[in-house]
């Protein structure tokens, strides 16, 4: 990284971050994950994060959603097992989160009573970390005693209006930055406040200021790609501030790979997914 204050680094080279598939290993080595996602009518967030999250390089991955998206998500991610919900429109169950190696939660996943409760659950029931993003950030910011339950070692995705529903409005990006710092400090996880150099707090207030991506990324389901992304760092053991910057930087080098074949104005979220093979052999 290069240094520029104390406490600011700006990411221009992952490669000592990313670990080496060994000859002997097989798909328990990679961690199994457990994606909690969907909802009606925002299936595709779910099959983006999905796909993503296989690309990552995970071992297993279980999704949980809705009854209504079942034959969706087999038929889209046949790579992975579903773990359906007794309702048909909302995730509201999960029957146990026990031997899973890390939790995604957010994507497409709506703000429903009996999601909210579930995620309570999954929240008291679960110490390990976890990949807040999205709806789960926004159920989050509605139900504030939900925050001291967020397993330590976390990463948590908001973009700025997610950050601002989260932790209040802020003057410019100066103060947002410290509430940032903030934030992660309290929870002991990684917030990463998602946009163009998207920033990336620790625990102990150290800042990282990504430099892949590019303008075509703004557009609907990157974010879920970045969720499944991260999930999969973690479900193979990368420590949470490592995920999270390799993780933000070899999303927005898939956009820039996707963006040179494909240009920015054309670009959409399943792209990055495409070109994320691409990102992880320049890395
Ligand atoms: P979301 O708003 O949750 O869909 O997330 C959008 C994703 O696209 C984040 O990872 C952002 O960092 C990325 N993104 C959006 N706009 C830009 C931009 N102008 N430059 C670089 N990355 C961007
Ligand atoms: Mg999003």
């Amino acid at each position: 990284f290069e240094k520029t204050e104390t406490d600011h680094h700006v990411v221009d080279n992952v490669y000592h971050l990313k670990k080496h598939r060994e000859k002997f290993s097989h798909k328990g080595t990679y961690g199994h994950a457990l994606l909690v996602a969907g909802s009606y009518g925002k299936m595709g967030a779910a099959i983006l994060a999905a796909r993503a999250l296989l690309r990552a390089g995970v071992g297993l991955l279980t999704i949980h959603t809705p009854a209504r998206g079942y034959a969706i998500l087999q038929q889209a991610v046949p790579e992975a097992m579903v773990s359906i919900d007794p309702l048909e429109d909302y995730a509201s169950a999960l029957p146990s989160s026990d031997g899973y190696s890390v939790i995604g939660i957010g994507p497409g996943l709506g703000q429903a009573d009996v999601t909210v409760k579930m995620m309570h659950k999954i929240l008291e029931a679960y110490r390990k970390p976890m990949v807040i993003d999205a709806d789960a950030l926004n159920i989050l910011a509605a139900h504030r005693e939900l925050l001291s339950l967020v397993p330590p070692g976390s990463i948590l995705t908001p973009h700025p209006k997610e950050f601002e529903r989260l932790a209040g409005k802020t003057a410019n990006e100066f103060e947002r930055l410290e509430k940032q710092k903030a934030l992660a400090r309290q929870l002991r996880s990684v917030v990463v406040v998602k946009g163009a150099y998207s920033s990336i707090a620790s625990p102990e207030g150290v800042v990282y200021f990504n430099t892949t991506g590019n303008p075509g990324m703004a557009t609907g389901g990157t974010g879920d790609v970045l969720t499944g992304i991260l999930t999969g760092l973690l479900a193979q053991s990368y420590p949470s501030l490592d995920a999270a910057i390799l993780g933000v930087y070899l999303h927005g080098l898939a956009g820039d790979l996707a963006a040179h074949k494909l240009g920015v104005d054309s670009l959409i979220a399943s792209d990055l997914i495409r070109y994320l093979p691409a990102a992880f052999r320049k890395i």
